[in-house]
C-alpha cells in the first residue's frame, strides 16, 4: 500500500495504540512508526514482543518530527498526554486520538493547539475485552467503523489524511458531531458495559446462590456478560467519568423500560414480552447482516 505518512507516532502501546502501529507497519502507510509509554514495563515488552514501531524511552524522541501523533490512552489521560507532547509537535503536524468519548476530549485539547497544528479526533469502534501491547493485532480495525469528530475550521485535507489512514487499515470511515457520537456510544457501547458489570456485580454479591452456582450455570446466559464486564477496569472508569450527561440521560430510558417490563412480568402480560423479544431479534439479525457479527453460535468463541 501507498506511504501516507514519513512518520506515525503513537503514545499508549496497549490494545489500540500496539494494534495500531503493527497494521501500519504490516501495511506500509508510515516510512516509520515510533511508539512511546509512560509505563516502562509496558515499554520493554513491546520490544520484546514487536509491534512494528521504534520504541522510544523518551516522549519528545518519540513524536520529534512525526507528521501525526496519535494518543492512544485512556481518556481520561489524553488531556494530560496533549499538554505534555504538544511543545515537541512539529508545525503542520496533526494530533488525533482514540478516545471512547469525544466531547471532554476535544474541551481538554483543543485549548493546548499550538498555531498549525490540527487535532482530529478519532474513535475506532473495534476492541476486545484484553488491554495491554502483547493484546493488539493487526487486524483489529478490519470491518470495523471509525469516527471520527473533527473541529471547525480544520482544513477538509487534514481530515481526510487522518480518514485515509482509517480507510488503508479496512475501517469504514464516518464523520459526526463530537456531542452525537457521545449519545450514539452511550447507548450502543457505555451502557451495555455498564449493564454487564452491574449483573456481575450482582450475581456476586447474591447470597442465595453461591459463586460456584453462578460459574457452573453460567452458560444459561451470564457467561455472555462476563466477557463484556472483564473490559479494563480504568478504561471504563474514565469513560463513565467523561460522558456523563449522555449515560445518564440514557440510563433513564433504559430505566423506564425496565420498570415497564417488570410491570408485565408482574400482571403476567406473556404478549408485551413476546412482541418486544420478537423486536429485539430483528435487530440481532440486522447487525449479522451489517456485517458487525458473524451467525456462528456464540459457545466458546
Ligand atoms: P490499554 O490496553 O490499557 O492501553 C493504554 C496504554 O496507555 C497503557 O499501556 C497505559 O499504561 C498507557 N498510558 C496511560 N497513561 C499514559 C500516559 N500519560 N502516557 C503514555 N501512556 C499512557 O487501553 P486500550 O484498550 O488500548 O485503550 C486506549 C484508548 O482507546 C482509550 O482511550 C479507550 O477509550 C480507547 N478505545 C478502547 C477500545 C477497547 O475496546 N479497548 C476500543 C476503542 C477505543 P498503564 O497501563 O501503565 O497506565
Amino acid at each position: 500500500m501507498a506511504e501516507l505518512f514519513e512518520k506515525v507516532a503513537v503514545v499508549g502501546l496497549g490494545l489500540i495504540g500496539s494494534s495500531l502501529t503493527r497494521a501500519i507497519k504490516a501495511k506500509g502507510l508510515s516510512r516509520f512508526v515510533s511508539g512511546f509509554d509512560k509505563d516502562a514495563s509496558v515499554r520493554q515488552q513491546a520490544t520484546e514482543i514487536g509491534i512494528g514501531a521504534e520504541i522510544a524511552d523518551d516522549l519528545s524522541i518519540a513524536i520529534s518530527d512525526a507528521d501525526l501523533v496519535i494518543m492512544a490512552v485512556p481518556v481520561g489521560a489524553v488531556g494530560a498526554v496533549a499538554a505534555e507532547l504538544v511543545p515537541f509537535l512539529k508545525a503542520g503536524a496533526i494530533l488525533s486520538d482514540v478516545g471512547s468519548v469525544k466531547k471532554s476530549i476535544i474541551d481538554a485539547v483543543e485549548p493546548l493547539l499550538p498555531e498549525g497544528v490540527w487535532f482530529v479526533p478519532g474513535h475506532p469502534v473495534a476492541g476486545t475485552e484484553y488491554s495491554g501491547p502483547a493484546a493488539g493485532f493487526p487486524s483489529l480495525f478490519e470491518g470495523r467503523w471509525c469516527i471520527l469528530t473533527p473541529l471547525e475550521g480544520t482544513p477538509r485535507s487534514v481530515t481526510d489524511k487522518v480518514s485515509a489512514l482509517w480507510a488503508a487499515l479496512g475501517s469504514d470511515v464516518e464523520e459526526m458531531d463530537a456531542g452525537h457520537h457521545d449519545i450514539v456510544l452511550a447507548i450502543t457501547s457505555h451502557i451495555p458495559h455498564l449493564i454487564a458489570y452491574n449483573i456481575v456485580g450482582t450475581a456476586a454479591d447474591l447470597e442465595e446462590v453461591t459463586s460456584s452456582e453462578v460459574i457452573k450455570y453460567s452458560a444459561g446466559g451470564f457467561r455472555d456478560f462476563t466477557r463484556i464486564a472483564a473490559s479494563d477496569p480504568v478504561m471504563w472508569r474514565d469513560v463513565f467519568m467523561n460522558n456523563k450527561e449522555a449515560v445518564l440521560e440514557m440510563l433513564g430510558r433504559f430505566t423506564e423500560d425496565l420498570t415497564q417490563l417488570q410491570r408485565h412480568i408482574r400482571r403476567g402480560d406473556g404478549q408485551a414480552l413476546e412482541d418486544l423479544f420478537s423486536r429485539t431479534r430483528k435487530i440481532r439479525r440486522s447487525i449479522v447482516e451489517a456485517g458487525q457479527e458473524t451467525e456462528k453460535p456464540d459457545f466458546g468463541r
